[in-house]
């Protein structure tokens, strides 16, 4: 099999060592005869399995005795419900931060639940910044304040953590979770998708602060309800099992590469070295902001739009995969997860020179 490096923005790359330990460990997990997805959830190896899991998120992350940490389904989408259902508790409206396409989801969905301010704004940049800080029109009579730290589509990353007194603060951190360390006391909740930083589609973790959980709109189904998922261990109902101990891998391999501040430091250099490259050469350029350039998700459009589709496929013939952008906004998206080894932007950006030489 020659190498390929697979850009694809989620579900994306898992770290190659993490993938070998679960193919060790398919069919006989650990001398019990069974595979991790043929357990009882509730027998005594997934039990230490999911515990472990939670141990070393929260050690990597430092969470708080005072926060649950819950391992759900549904995506990040279902959090959009979610998220008003349970953190509304009695008022009728919430702040969102409008920076992009998953903002614009969040928001539409909460719609359902409240009265949406819409307190900031970056669409008439066509969401290349983030809406200063002193822009702000935060209702004090606000239930929460909800953002996307990291727009995956339009890879716009926040490089601050938005300050909102005593309104507690939400955050969709689906593509930007374990990419650096992060002061999970400053949230009153947090949420991700696992598919992009975490592990395997199918499992959702949130982060919430226990005294905001409990007091939920009366139509919450309980598969909606942050309490009954903390009261069961998350286990209300069948957990996503395999994706959960997947996920403790991924934190394992994590902690060895030296823990989020280390990978901070090569997602740092990673994004460095291919912003620094794309702005270097007139053929490719990025159209976010340079300081709010996403560590994660690089998009970048090629000068003449007509070559897309050679780039694509040249790049497919070279090993390096899913390069093409999100359909809403077109051109080109490298998403440089955690996953993705430092040898992967130095071939993309080879790929790209090349291509340059030849076609541009
Ligand atoms: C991928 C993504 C989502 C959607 O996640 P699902 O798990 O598919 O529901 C939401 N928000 C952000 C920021 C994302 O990157």
């Amino acid at each position: 099999m020659t190498p390929v490096y697979n850009f694809s923005a989620g579900p994306a790359t898992l770290p190659a060592p993490v993938l070998a330990r679960a193919r060790e460990e398919l069919q006989d997990w650990h001398g019990s005869g069974m595979s991790v997805m043929e357990m009882s959830h509730r027998g005594k190896e997934f039990m230490s399995i999911a515990q472990q899991a939670e141990t070393r998120l929260r050690e990597l992350l430092g969470i708080p005795a005072d926060y649950h940490v819950l391992f759900l389904q549904g995506g990040a989408t279902s959090q959009f419900s979610m998220v008003p259902m349970n953190l509304l508790r009695g008022r009728k409206q919430a702040d969102y931060i409008n920076t992009g396409a998953w903002s614009k989801k969040a928001i539409a969905e909460a719609r359902r639940y409240c009265s949406v301010n819409v307190a900031a704004s970056s669409e008439d940049s066509n969401f290349t910044t983030i809406p200063p800080a002193d822009s702000w029109q935060l209702d004090p009579a606000a239930a929460y304040v909800h953002y996307t730290p990291n727009e995956t589509i339009g890879g716009l990353e926040f490089d601050w953590i938005p300050e909102t007194g005593t309104l507690p603060l939400v955050a969709d951190m689906s593509s930007t979770i374990l990419s650096r360390p992060l002061d999970v006391t400053r949230f009153g909740l947090l949420y991700a998708g696992a598919q992009k930083n975490i592990g395997p589609a199918g499992l959702t973790v949130v982060i919430v602060r226990s005294d905001l959980v409990g007091d939920v709109l009366d139509c919450t189904p309980s598969m909606f309800n942050y309490q009954s998922h903390a009261d069961n261990g998350s286990m209300l109902n069948t957990p996503p099992t395999f994706a959960w101990y997947l996920a403790g891998l991924v934190f394992e391999w994590i902690g060895e590469q030296g823990g989020l501040a280390a990978m901070a430091e090569v997602n740092q250099r990673k994004a460095g070295k291919l912003y620094e490259f794309i702005d270097r050469s007139d053929f490719y350029s990025s159209p976010v902001d340079p300081r709010y350039r996403s560590w994660m998700n690089v998009p970048f459009i090629l000068a003449d739009e007509s070559l897309d589709a050679e780039f694509l496929s040249q790049a497919g013939d070279a090993g390096l995969l899913n390069l093409k952008g999100h359909r809403s906004v077109g051109g080109m998206r490298a998403s440089i997860y955690n996953a993705m080894p430092e040898a992967g932007i130095s071939t993309l950006t080879e790929f790209m020179a090349e291509f340059e030489r030849n076609r541009g």
